[in-house]
């Protein structure tokens, strides 16, 4: 293992300061690969490497009749990233700022992530650009159709199997349902796309499987490594940064289990009560007002002072971002988990690992929503409708099993640094930041990506 070979130039670029980062998420992914492909060695020459790139990128332009009788043009794109493993899946998004590189990137995490959950699927994701909040339902039917017959035969069952991500849902997920439908009459479709609504063969569970599947994960790590003696979630107190699919059924979850959710937020601000928020009642509030802040008996605070906040678990489930070089200092948690994508940035995950703040990496925390996708799959090629016990059984133990393996290369990981500090000292500038649970989440999956990748034989 040569951890001492120079950084490539775009991991030197990601440091351009004490308080500065490049935050292009192509360049992240990059480099959170590099630093794991670090540790995995006996591969053939360039084979790690050929697993950069994307396999297919389709961008498409096409027309859509607006409905003030005008005609715009809008770009889409979809990434089909590695299908080693299976058909491509993942989410297509609607959003201002959607553009190649990041859908790329995007792509790039999802085959990471289907591997490190063993689903077979390799990893995707698409995208318009466009504002959905100027939009009419029926203009986001039309882009909706059009895209989709744009990419014609390139998605399918068995091929790439879309989902919703922002401002996608079970709505826009029924519209590519019916458009593929009426493209490929006669045969069950139903798989071609999962997150659809329950009676056009949706799975149960669907909706909270993220934040279920963060619960399930951050159980399994206090179970296997504890925060101090506690190994439950029995007492401990939880700050939540995200209101939304994901933080409010995490919020709903914990509390449930026996958390005391001390601090939630959304993009008006957040409120904090040191007994415990009530967090029904604040869903409650959310949906008559709009927001969680203002809810009676609550502190309101701001995003910033919420992730700073003592507490034994912060988990940030709104944005990208949150955790960075300028604010990890600051950070009393005393275990980090992602809900979100991305939430924590390359320099934050190495001050918070340094300090001994562990972060439970998005890969594996925000896993759950692809796994039930997964589910949803299986059940519209057997035409069978799963109980929601059978369901979250299953998903408890997809995740548990991840979290497992993660742990034991992480702990692996460990020995092997120690080892190598033990050993030579001048190997101190490069393992100065020890080894990170990212690194050993995507040090798994990049392995198994490769080593399916040789079992099946590079063609011809
Ligand atoms: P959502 O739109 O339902 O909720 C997002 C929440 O974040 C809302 O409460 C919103 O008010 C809040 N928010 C927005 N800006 C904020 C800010 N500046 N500060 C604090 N809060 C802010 O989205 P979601 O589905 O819950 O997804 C949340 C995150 O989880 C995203 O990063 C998403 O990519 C990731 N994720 C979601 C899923 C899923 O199945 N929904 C799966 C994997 C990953």
């Amino acid at each position: 293992m040569d951890k001492s070979a120079p950084k490539p130039e775009h991991i030197q670029q990601l440091s351009i300061g004490d308080n500065e980062e490049d935050l292009d998420p192509a360049h992240l992914a990059r480099f959170q690969f590099e630093r794991a492909i670090a540790w995995l060695e006996g591969f053939k020459d360039g084979l790690i490497q050929s697993l950069v790139a994307p396999k297919r990128t389709i961008e498409v332009y096409f027309p859509v009749e607006m409905e003030d009788g005008s005609v715009q043009t809008f770009h889409g794109f979809r990434v089909l990233h590695n299908r080693v493993m299976g058909p491509g899946k993942g989410g297509v998004r609607y959003h201002p700022e959607v553009d190649k590189e990041e859908i790329t990137a995007l792509a790039t995490l999802m085959t990471w992530k289907c591997a490190l959950l063993d689903i077979p699927f390799g990893g995707a994701k698409g995208g318009v650009n466009c504002d959905p909040k100027k939009l009419t339902q029926t203009e986001l039917r039309r882009i909706t159709r059009r895209f989709i017959t744009e990419l014609g035969d390139n998605i399918g069952p068995n091929t790439d199997i879309p989902a919703p991500d922002m401002y996608t849902d079970a709505q826009t997920m029924s519209w590519i349902f019916d458009t593929y439908d009426i493209l490929h009459p006669g045969r069950n479709n139903l798989p071609v796309v999962t997150g659809k609504p329950l009676d056009l063969g949706g799975s149960l569970g669907r909706p909270e499987a993220t934040g279920r599947g963060c619960l399930y994960a951050t159980m399994r790590y206090l179970e296997k490594e504890g925060i101090g003696s506690s190994r439950t979630l029995e007492g401990s107190r939880v700050v939540i940064q995200g209101f939304g699919n994901v933080g409010m059924t995490a919020a709903k979850l914990f509390q449930q289990a026996g958390a005391t959710i001390i601090a939630v937020s959304d993009s008006r601000g957040g409120i904090q009560q040191a007994d415990g928020i009530d967090i029904e009642a604040a869903a409650r509030f959310k949906e008559q007002e709009g927001s969680v802040v203002g809810l009676p008996d609550t502190l309101t605070i701001t995003n910033t002072e919420l992730l700073e906040l003592d507490c034994d678990i912060l988990i940030p489930a709104a944005l990208g971002k949150q955790i960075h070089c300028g604010n990890a200092q600051r950070i009393k948690a005393r275990l980090v988990v992602e809900a979100a994508n991305g939430p924590v940035t390359p320099a934050a995950d190495d001050i918070l690992t340094d300090r001994g703040i562990p972060v439970l990496p998005d890969i594996l925390v925000n896993a759950g929503g692809v796994t039930v996708s997964y589910f949803e799959w299986v059940q519209n090629f057997s035409n069978e409708r799963w109980a929601l016990d059978d369901v979250n059984t299953r998903l408890r133990s997809k995740m548990f099993d991840a979290t497992d393996l993660v742990l034991t290369r992480w702990h692996a990981m460990r020995d092997e640094e120690e080892k190598a500090f033990a050993a030579e000292t001048s190997a101190g500038e490069i393992y100065n930041v020890p080894v990170s649970l990212r690194t050993a989440a995507l040090a798994v999956a990049i392995a198994r990506i490769a080593n399916v990748t040789l079992e099946r034989g590079i063609w011809p």
